[in-house]
């Protein structure tokens, strides 16, 4: 499709898309748009950063403005920042003097500046489960006019333990609803959920289910924990540009920030531990490119959509194989080019096999047969045997619940030397060993009910 007055939308969206240099819709916008239109429910999946949050905004905004009624949507995201996020997309595409309002109900601000929004009686409602159910709770929130219904990462949602909290918010909204899922991975507990709340949807799935961008540019590097800080100055030394590191712990933000800070670096740390006025500044900063490496757990991995960040650095793996995805779309989005850089520690194998398995399913068989467990650490390599240098198989490898902890019972993040030996027993595996040449799934561009 190549523009979106073929949509035959509203004229003020059609004004509000110009403004904000929307020329034609995404993949994902052209095919889900018109089934919204339409009033079906829809199971949407496509790659991050493919313009999934218009593909339900500008429908939505498109159904609102025309409805007659005082219909309402609500938009339930797994994460503050990207219920923000959201926020500002719906605003920009409602524009400056429109009178529908939007509000944004998420835990860590005032309840009273978000009583006041209400008393406004927005109709788009856009939150975290939490604190919709809050408001809920307090009556301060009705979901009675709400026509439209919007899960966006419904599968983060659900790994967050957020499934009852969801079950809960739609026993306040009305039967006679629209219904849209949304999210770049749908794992099976995701099909199971929409048989219980999608009517006959549509199901959309543009590009691979749990591809990646092809623009991003993959390395892994091998390497102790101890380790692991020297290397990421490296990294960050020989980089050009907005790097996010993420990491396992709040408490490894915090260290590792302030180690960058003390070696020169303009970074800063984002954790859930924090206030969200924080959060916002940090955020803020890191988009005005005032903050240059950003310091992270899994909240920044889903969603954020931030244009000019061109490198993402696991210096811990994932805990969940699908959250690898999440977070190296974090760059080359909207078309952009980026790079994603791993450090697998020996006592990661497992997490990195695990990924390795998800964007390589065909190499399954490889690791299916069962043997002795191994203590030794196994080094992931693409066209590996399955087995570790010692023949055995680390398939089986018990999994150990990494302390935050190098080798030597020292904290990683305390220990920034920067004349270390880090590079003579780094070994680097190009893109060609991490890249995934192969889609995950059969490449999928289809539309079925
Ligand atoms: P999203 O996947 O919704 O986070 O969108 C990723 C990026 O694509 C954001 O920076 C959007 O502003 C941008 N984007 C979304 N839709 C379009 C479009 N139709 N034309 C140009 N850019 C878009």
């Amino acid at each position: 499709m190549d523009n979106f007055e073929k949509l035959g939308l509203c004229q003020a969206l059609n004004k509000s898309l110009k403004k904000i240099g929307f020329k034609k819709p995404t993949p994902i916008q052209a095919e889900a748009i018109p089934f919204i239109l339409a009033g079906k429910d829809l199971l949407g999946s496509a790659s991050t950063g493919t313009g999934k949050t218009g593909a339900f905004a500008i429908p939505v905004i498109d159904r609102i403005i025309s409805s007659n009624k005082d219909e309402c949507a609500l938009i339930v995201t797994p994460t503050r920042e990207l219920a923000k996020q959201v926020i500002n997309v719906f605003r920009d595409l409602l524009g400056p003097s429109n009178s529908i309002k939007a509000c944004c109900l998420i835990g860590g601000e005032a309840i009273g500046k978000q009583l006041n929004q209400l008393k406004r009686n927005p109709r788009i409602i856009i939150g975290t489960p939490g604190r919709i159910n809050d408001h809920l709770e307090k009556k301060s929130l009705s979901l009675k006019k709400t026509a439209y219904l919007v899960l966006d990462e419904t599968d983060r949602m659900l790994d967050m333990g957020f499934g009852i909290q969801i079950n809960q918010i739609l026993k306040f909204m009305p039967q006679e609803r629209q219904t849209l899922m949304f999210s770049a991975t749908f794992p099976k507990n995701i099909i199971t959920l929409s048989k219980k709340y999608l009517k006959n949807p549509e199901r959309v799935t543009v590009d691979a289910e749990n591809t990646l961008s092809k623009n991003i540019k993959h390395e892994v590097i091998n390497i102790d924990n101890s380790k692991k800080y020297n290397t990421l100055i490296e990294q960050l030394e020989k980089r050009k540009g907005a790097v996010l590191v993420f990491v396992k712990t709040k408490h490894s933000t915090e260290k590792i920030a302030k180690n960058l800070k003390r070696d020169g670096f303009k970074a800063d740390a984002l954790n859930g531990d924090l206030r969200q006025s924080k959060r916002d500044r940090i955020m803020k900063n890191f988009r005005e490119n005032k903050i240059r490496v950003l310091i992270a757990t899994d909240i920044a991995s889903r969603g954020l959509d931030v244009r000019h960040l061109q490198h993402v650095i696991n210096f811990d793996l994932p805990q969940v194989a699908e959250d690898y995805i999440h977070r190296i779309g974090r760059t080359a989005r909207a078309g952009a080019s980026g790079e994603a850089i791993c450090f697998v520690s020996p006592n990661e194998g497992h997490l990195w096999l695990n990924i390795d398995m998800l964007l390589n399913p065909d190499a399954k068989h490889k690791y299916s047969t069962r043997g002795k467990s191994s203590n030794k650490s196994y080094k992931p390599k693409r066209k590996s045997s399955g087995k570790s240098s010692n023949g055995k198989n680390f398939a089986d490898k018990p999994k150990r619940k990494s302390s935050g902890k190098s080798s030597n019972g020292k904290n990683f993040a305390d220990k920034p030397k920067r004349k270390s030996s880090g590079k003579s027993s780094k070994k680097t595996v190009r893109s060609s060993d991490a890249k995934p040449k192969k889609r995950f799934y059969p490449a999928k561009k289809k539309t079925k009910k």
